[in-house]
């Protein structure tokens, strides 16, 4: 059958299978075949290095700087902020002496990917963040879980790189200078004692897959994420420069650590503050070897080589985050009340009262914001369009809000 002189020149789609017909001089075009052609334009551009290096203007500070500034944001976690500081600070260190040719010289600096081991709600995204924040490079969080290994539902390791290309718009030589925070890299970890006679689809495969982004060679990226496919165009990325910073809680790595270190492992007989106490301790040992024993990979792990802990929060700790960081909530609260024009007086009692729920309902630091919301809703829904001027947040206020508060259903037994 003859063609419809009027049709798409391009996908050869009739006039009445398209919405749009757009005339050249020799022939049509149809809006499928314009939105095609404009991805097409969209990832040649990209493939290419022709952007200029947009707003990220690398700083590099000393580690006492950076370390001040961590401080200014996190509380406690000293050996963690400090291990943080020298190995960011050799890492951009090392980026300079690659761009300064003058001095080239035979000792190459190797990279300091990082790994944080502790528990969950500590602050180990919120250093990568705040680390990220001072340097102004692009920053990417991503959770290893949803990483499978290729050829399994799930994504490619690959689409890492693509969240770090998403945040700086597409800036290969910015994304280039990056840190990628890879959270949950303990859920990665192979089940060693239970080996499956079908493959480890969330374990090892990934750890294999993770090897080549994190000791620096160039990376096939697909632009949107997700699986690779034949016909998409991909991006060229380097990974050599990029910072990797790796973030787990490795539930149970404490009787490692204690097998290792051939103290006693937690035991019946020892009450709770001594159990805490231990675990605290054993923390402090971990050291890239109880990882292998975890599940790590031993490639995975020596392309990690600065291995570092936080410490778990104890309730003056989780008291200091309420009041003391930069924009503690409690100062974002004050803040909330004040352009209102109101004045947020709280009680110190309250705060005692915030913390010691915060420990008996396990909630840890992320619980505290919902613990001051289940406390200042109402009053933030009835004062604003009233006169009142100043609103004082005493201790039985704070208590009759929470009792009624839906967390109080949350205890856990
Ligand atoms: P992790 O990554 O270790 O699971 P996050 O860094 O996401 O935990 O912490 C969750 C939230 O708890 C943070 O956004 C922050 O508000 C608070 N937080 C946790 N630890 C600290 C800390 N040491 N200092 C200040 N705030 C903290």
């Amino acid at each position: 059958m003859a063609k419809n002189p009027l049709h798409c020149s391009f996908c050869g789609r009739n006039r009445d299978e398209v919405k749009i017909l757009i005339a050249g001089q020799e022939g049509h075009i149809c809006e499928n075949c314009v939105e095609h052609a404009r991805e097409i334009i969209e990832q040649e551009l990209m493939t290419k290095d022709e952007r200029i290096p947009s707003s990220f203007k690398l700083t590099v500070k000393k580690p006492v700087e950076i370390k001040k500034f961590l401080d200014e944001y996190v509380i406690g976690q000293d050996e963690a902020k400090r291990v943080l500081s020298v190995a960011v600070y050799n890492h951009y260190k090392r980026l300079q002496q690659k761009t300064n040719e003058a001095s080239t010289s035979d000792v190459e600096i190797e990279k300091s990917n990082i790994i944080m081991v502790g528990e969950t709600g500590t602050g180990k995204t919120l250093l990568a963040k705040t680390i990220a924040r001072l340097l102004n490079v692009p920053f990417a969080i991503v959770d290893a879980t949803v990483f499978t290994e290729a050829g399994y539902v799930g994504e490619d390791v690959e689409s890492i790189l693509t969240r770090l290309l998403q945040v700086c718009n597409y800036d290969v030589p910015a994304a280039e200078r990056g840190i990628v925070y890879i959270d949950e890299i303990d859920k990665i970890a192979r089940k060693g004692d239970n080996p499956s006679i079908t493959r480890d689809v969330s374990g090892e495969g990934v750890q294999q897959g993770m090897l080549k982004l994190l000791e620096g060679t160039d990376v096939l990226v697909p632009p949107q994420g997700g699986r690779k496919h034949p016909e998409q165009k991909l991006i060229k990325i380097n990974t050599q420069n990029i910072l990797f910073i790796c973030g787990g809680a490795f539930d149970g790595i404490d009787k490692v650590i204690a097998r290792r270190v051939q103290t006693n492992t937690i035991g019946f007989n020892v009450d709770k503050e001594q159990q805490d106490a231990m675990k605290k301790n054993l923390l402090r040992y971990v050291n890239a070897p109880d990882l292998k024993t975890f599940g790590l990979i031993p490639e995975l792990l020596g392309r990690l080589p600065v291995v570092t802990h936080l410490d778990p929060l104890d309730a003056p700790t989780l008291r200091a985050i309420l009041t003391e960081p930069k924009n503690a909530l409690i100062k974002q609260y004050r803040k909330l009340f004040d352009l209102e024009g109101i004045q947020l007086t709280i009680e110190p009692l309250v705060l005692d009262f915030m913390v010691e729920k915060a420990v008996e309902y396990k909630l840890g630091a992320r619980g505290l914001r919902s613990i001051c919301e289940s406390i200042l809703t109402d009053a933030m829904f009835e004062l604003p369009g009233t006169n009142e001027k100043t609103f004082l947040l005493d201790i039985n206020y704070a208590k009759r809000k929470f009792e009624n508060s839906k967390i109080s259903l949350l205890k856990v037994a």
